[in-house]
């Protein structure tokens, strides 16, 4: 039976997540946009083939497009798949802030942890092995050992391997794909997706390839951006100041429920949690604040105070800018 749960308490505070860096992570993402080679448009919805899409905004000169029929965001255009592999062969925002183990801890206790808490609620006492895909810089996998699983990072070209080594956590090099599927991922008892699956051109691809390569014991979670939300909006009303949510190309996908449920059951898996949680709040705040030079540290404390409590009201009203889902393989998938 699908079950519910909303918000999820978050100090960005703590994260740094000022103006300032909201000014120094537009400059990066303004650019990867800006320069990204693409060709032909894309008006039919990539997940239900829905041909009534509509465009939802313009980011950086790429369109995002709404399909009407299950609800998903999507980037417009074709964007060359050479370009999407140069974007993340460089140094990235968060490999800078990995190299800062303060705030390395810091997003493992507000970010990693609450979620790897949460899957270890769905677990009873069962662990075993934690398979993390996609691991950037292994916070989740670190929450997840401190939670007595053994665990397994799965990265592609990633530069961080040496210090998640470091950390006593595995890391593979590798792109998962159908031919590598089974030996990478070793029959999991639990397999993550964090932030992937919206990175991808075909987000059902890694899913059908990891499906042939599990049980229905194997606990299957993803984190994806989730639509509509209010972050989705601010970003409709503010597409020049955009830094998170819709930024093309390297969001090309915004999950809806219904287009998540479609892209797993594909792929043979069904949805059994969804947990629906996000920062829309503090998006808006940082979004009207941004443009007139209103550093965070000049909000009014109760206002600061009110994020998390405004944010619970957002989640309860479908709102929610980010979702995580946990899945199973259908016995007869
Ligand atoms: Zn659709």
């Amino acid at each position: 039976m699908l079950t519910k749960k909303v918000w999820k308490h978050i100090n960005l505070e703590r994260l740094n997540r000022t103006i300032a860096w909201r000014r120094e992570v537009h400059e990066e993402v303004k650019v990867d946009g800006v320069r990204a080679r693409y060709s032909g448009a894309r008006t039919v919805c990539p997940v239900c083939g829905g041909e009534d899409t509509e465009e939802l905004a313009v980011i950086f000169s790429l369109p995002y497009r709404e399909c009407r029929n299950c609800g998903h965001a999507f980037c417009g255009v074709a964007v060359d798949p050479d370009y999407i592999a140069e974007i993340y062969s460089g140094e990235t925002n968060y490999l800078r802030e990995y190299a800062d183990m303060d705030m390395y801890l810091r997003r493992v206790e507000e970010i990693a942890e609450p979620k790897v808490a949460y899957v270890a609620s769905l677990c009873g006492d069962r662990r075993g092995l934690w398979v993390d895909v996609g691991c950037g810089c292994g916070h989740t996998l670190y929450a997840a050992k401190q939670h007595g699983w053994s665990t397994l990072g799965i990265e592609p070209g990633f530069a961080a391997m040496e210090t998640l080594n470091g950390l006593g956590i595995e890391i593979i090099d590798a792109f998962v794909d159908e031919s590598n599927a089974s030996a990478l991922i070793r029959n999991p008892d639990v397999l993550s997706f964090f932030g992937v699956l919206e990175h991808l051109e075909d987000p059902g691809a890694i899913l059908r390839a990891v499906s042939g390569a599990i049980t229905p014991e194997t606990k299957v979670v993803i984190q994806v951006p989730r639509h509509p939300s209010l972050s989705s909006f601010c970003c409709v009303c503010m597409p020049d100041i955009t830094v998170r949510h819709m930024i093309p190309p390297q969001h090309l996908h915004i999950f809806s429920e219904e287009s998540l449920g479609i892209i797993l059951g594909d792929a043979g898996l069904e949805i059994e949690h969804v947990w629906a949680f996000g920062q829309d709040f503090y998006e808006l705040l940082s979004c009207v604040s941004m443009p007139n030079d209103i550093e965070t540290s000049r909000w009014p404390r109760s206002l600061m105070g009110c994020v998390n409590d405004v944010q619970r009201v957002l989640d309860e009203h479908g709102l929610s800018d980010n979702m995580i889902v946990t899945a199973t393989k259908r016995r007869d998938g």
